[in-house]
């Protein structure tokens, strides 16, 4: 296991390329999830030192403004390189505060060293236009330029590569970032600090601070110096944050909570199916925003599928992510226990049947047997509440019409899946499905080529692909006239 010593395991706060403490001297605990045991502290950061980080961050935006694209892409690569020379110390850090096996924190890691190269390469690519005058004596220029100091917000599920997403492409578009991870899991985010002094990037230029969430969030989101709030996280606080930053105008990205339907036709390869099942599910415990929430299946394939996903679900090793083989670690904290457990009552109080797992595993603490449940029906919680474990409700349907408006009913539309072996279908349930992320046959489909980002109310802009660097990017229009032409 990690030491405390480690280079990363970081209990102070990262401002203007210095690491220092709360002002009022005051920390938070931060709890190893698998063992339920205190890791360290973080300080209990507020207001006034996230105003000093912004300012920090404001100071700095006026010299890294002016570095070319490639003096940035040139450190961004370094930063690269930092973090996958650390793949190692990096995971292990993330598994001993998050809890998610190894070699899924492993794969994080690399996926946030991927997100900075690929931002390296699109700051370079940044283009404005020359538009066609409408007027033979004047010129049409449009510009892209750097935002400015941007605010970044981060859940504890995936604390890397969510703030990879963010500082990858700030950076790269010539922006400034005060960040602010999770509780629960700070010192992955922290960890940026020792990633950017490695790599040589310019004090101030990347500033994290940990503390109260409230305070913290409201500073940046009123503080006239942060031009862009990107947050991920839940629905509700990212309703908030908006709200919040409507006075001083920001713009905002918001990548917010889900609630994956997963349908399964008549004509679908079902062991391909359940394959994609148990990867869309169970991994991270089932605490992603894209886990599938909500399984539909055709009545034709429905008891080959249940049968099925049963197996393979049975077959899931869990223990501590540190341990050789785990496929699944605990959960959070206690409450994410109990919200499963909650919404496994709702479910058979209203006639649905657990047909595998269903109780707190052996293992004791957050840890949580992988759960099937069938005859799942529309009037039960989690058609509506993100699950946030280890559970697969699986309702029936009959008509590809009533599947596809099922897997609509939500307020919801970051992810869906779906499985079938034909083509004309695969169009009609695409066209018809309101969702910004769409995996057809396929139950794992983020890649930092692709735009990532949902519809409806998980939320607002794109993180990854040639759009994720959009948001960080102000567009210019210049009219040049009195050229003697
Ligand atoms: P959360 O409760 O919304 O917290 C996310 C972040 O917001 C944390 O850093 C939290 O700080 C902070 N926060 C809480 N209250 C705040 C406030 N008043 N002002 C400013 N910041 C505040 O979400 P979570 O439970 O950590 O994460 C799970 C949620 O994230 C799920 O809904 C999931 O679907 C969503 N998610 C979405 C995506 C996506 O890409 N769409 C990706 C991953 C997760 P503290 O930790 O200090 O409370």
């Amino acid at each position: 296991m990690l030491q405390k010593t480690s280079q990363f395991l970081r209990e102070a706060n990262y401002i203007d390329g210095a690491w220092v403490g709360a002002d009022s001297g005051a920390t938070v605990e931060v709890t190893n999830p698998a063992a339920g045991q205190t890791i360290g502290t973080i300080p209990k950061g507020g207001r006034t030192e996230t105003r000093r980080a912004i300012e920090a961050a404001d100071k700095a935006f006026h010299s890294w403004k002016k570095t070319s694209a490639n003096e940035r892409a040139v450190l961004l690569r370094k930063l690269h390189d930092a973090i996958m020379d650390n793949q190692d110390a990096l995971a292990e850090l993330l598994v001993l505060e998050q809890g998610k096996p190894l070699a899924e924190a492993k794969g994080e890691v690399g996926m946030s060293a991927a997100y900075v190269l690929w931002f390296a390469e699109e700051g370079r690519r940044a283009y404005g236009d020359l538009v066609p005058s409408p007027w033979a004596d004047r010129r049409i220029m449009v510009t892209k330029e750097p935002v400015g100091v941007i605010g970044a917000i981060t859940p504890w599920n995936f604390p890397s590569s969510m703030l990879a997403r963010k500082i990858g492409p700030a950076l790269a578009a010539g922006c400034t970032t005060v960040a602010k991870p999770a509780t629960q899991t700070p010192y992955s985010g922290l960890a940026w600090g020792v990633l950017a002094e490695e790599a040589g990037i310019p004090k101030g230029v990347v500033n994290i601070v940990t503390g109260s969430a409230s305070e913290i969030g409201d500073e940046l989101c009123e503080n006239p110096l942060v031009r862009k709030i990107t947050f991920t996280g839940s629905t509700e606080i990212g309703k908030m944050l908006i709200k919040k930053s409507a006075d001083t105008v920001k713009k905002v990205s918001m990548e917010l909570g889900g609630n994956a339907p997963f349908l399964v036709f008549d004509d679908a390869d079902v062991d391909r199916a359940v394959q994609g099942a148990v990867a869309a599910k169970y991994r991270n415990s089932g605490q992603t925003c894209v886990c599938t929430n909500r399984f539909f299946v055709q009545e034709g394939v429905y008891d080959q599928f249940v049968e099925k996903l049963i197996q393979a679900t049975n077959e899931l090793k869990v223990g501590s992510g540190l341990e050789d083989g785990t496929q699944q670690g605990p959960l959070i904290d206690q409450s994410a226990v109990e919200k499963v457990e909650e919404l496994i009552a709702d479910a058979t109080s209203k006639g649905a049947k657990v047909v595998a797992g269903g109780n707190r595993h052996a293992l004791g603490g957050t840890f949580f047997e992988p759960t099937v449940i069938s005859d799942a029906s529309p009037d039960m919680r989690f058609m509506q509440e993100e699950i946030f474990g280890p559970v697969s409700p699986i309702f029936r349907f009959k008509e590809e019409d009533e599947g596809v408006a099922l897997a609509n009913d939500t307020i919801f539309g970051l992810a869906c899946y779906f499985y079938t072996g034909d083509l004309g279908r695969t169009f009609r349930v695409m066209e018809g499905l309101r969702y910004g992320l769409i995996g057809v046959n396929e139950g794992i489909i983020t890649t930092v080529e692709a735009p990532f980002g949902g519809l409806k109310e998980s939320g607002l802009g794109k993180e990854g692909g040639h759009q994720g660097i959009e948001d960080y990017l102000d567009t210019k229009y210049v009219c040049i006239g009195g050229l003697g032409l």
